[in-house]
């Protein structure tokens, strides 16, 4: 085994960590710092609640909906909903189906907005699209496979928030159970779409993208112009176990299992084939930030690292469905397995074009930009 941080459970799988002399790692450093600057304090964040509540109704006035949300199944969407429900937001609730649904997923999300009375925006996204793009994925040797739905969730949240003319958008997102940031995730941006079509094209087999909603490049740095994004669960005190608990006895919403499981496709993705292809095991990061949130202790979180994310004859069953509902042989899927990753730099990306204006900007004018694209109520890195 490698080095594990001595005060989270972070290791040294992830080239992206780094340790300091007694041993901790910059993942829990950099979320004790920003749950220093944005955590959940009561009465300061509740009255920047307040006054948010009230901004999105004012601007909600003489339209449908104060606000868009994104439903996935998921604890935190779900709670979401809940809490927007509770300060009497008019939500326009959205959810995409991108063909890996859990059954289980689909029965939370039913449940939660018929117990809150919202009226589901389901966008079901055309399958041998959804198919090629996934399929291309599968053979890119990158490492974040989840690409394709995470980009295609983001953006037709955004086309509602176009189509009904909605001014905020409710972000799951949150500083308590998610953290600052993943090193992982940092190295791959599912915002990119100029890396997704480079990847197409490589591994595609030519089939249209046309029908795939997807970010231009302004939308991917800067969101849509006019529409504010806020993460909600930063401004309640929020802890996961107390979530599921409330979901469960409120809506008879169900657990799945682990984080992001309620996506099939996900589950198997984050369970099996990273930790088989890169020796990564993303539970890490979402254990650690269980830990620094105070929901569990690190002996427990190590304890459960311990143990297989869920059991190995359903990891092979997934696996066996995965490959065949994307049309991979078992010997082109051995075949895949054997090769190395992907090389930096194998596929055209937007990374480039974000290097040129870190330079040009630097690194101070860059953050300046893109903290423009969240609440400007939530304070800035220079308070
Ligand atoms: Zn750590």
């Amino acid at each position: 085994m490698g080095k594990v941080c001595t005060r989270c459970v972070m290791d040294d799988s992830d080239p992206g960590v780094h340790f300091d002399t007694e041993g901790r790692c910059d993942v829990c450093a950099r979320y004790l710092e920003q749950k220093e600057l944005r955590g959940y304090r009561p009465v300061r964040s509740d009255e920047t609640l307040k006054q948010l509540v009230a901004a999105m109704k004012k601007a909600g006035e003489g339209r449908e909906f104060d606000c868009v949300l994104g439903l996935s199944g998921g604890v935190d969407s779900s709670y979401m909903a809940y809490v927007a429900h509770e300060h009497g937001l008019r939500v326009l609730a959205v959810h995409v189906d991108t063909g890996w649904n859990s059954e289980m997923a689909v029965r939370n999300i039913e449940r939660v907005c018929n117990g809150l009375g919202y009226e589901l925006h389901t966008i079901v996204m055309d399958w041998p699209t959804m198919k090629e793009l996934q399929r291309a994925y599968m053979f890119s040797g990158l490492a974040n496979l989840d690409v394709p739905q995470d980009h295609l969730f983001c953006a037709a949240v955004y086309r509602f928030a176009k189509e009904y003319g909605v001014k905020y958008l409710l972000n799951g997102s949150n500083l308590a159970t998610e953290g600052a940031s993943a090193p992982f995730s940092a190295q791959h941006s599912y915002r990119d779409f100029w890396e997704m079509k480079s990847v197409y094209r490589r591994h595609g087999r030519g089939k249209s993208l046309q029908k795939y909603i997807h970010l231009n490049l302004r939308e991917a740095w800067f969101g849509v112009p006019g529409v504010t994004k806020v993460n909600l669960l930063d401004y309640v005190p929020y802890t996961k176990t107390d979530a599921i608990a409330f979901l469960t006895e409120r809506f008879g919403w169900e657990y799945y299992g682990g984080k992001h499981f309620e996506s099939r496709f996900t589950k198997w993705f984050q369970s099996v084939y990273l930790p088989r292809r890169f020796g990564y095991d993303k539970r890490r990061y979402h254990l650690t930030c269980l830990v620094m949130n105070g929901e569990m202790t690190r002996e427990q979180a190590l304890e459960e690292l311990a143990r297989p994310a869920y059991p190995e004859n359903e990891m092979l069953e997934d696996e066996a469905y995965i490959l065949k509902k994307l049309d991979i042989s078992p010997e082109q899927w051995a075949d895949e397995m054997r090769k190395p990753p992907a090389a930096e730099g194998t596929y055209f990306s937007q990374a480039g074009l974000f290097r040129l204006a870190k330079k040009t900007l630097g690194a101070a004018g860059l953050d300046r930009v893109k903290s423009s694209r969240v609440h400007p109520m939530e304070p800035s890195k220079n308070e």
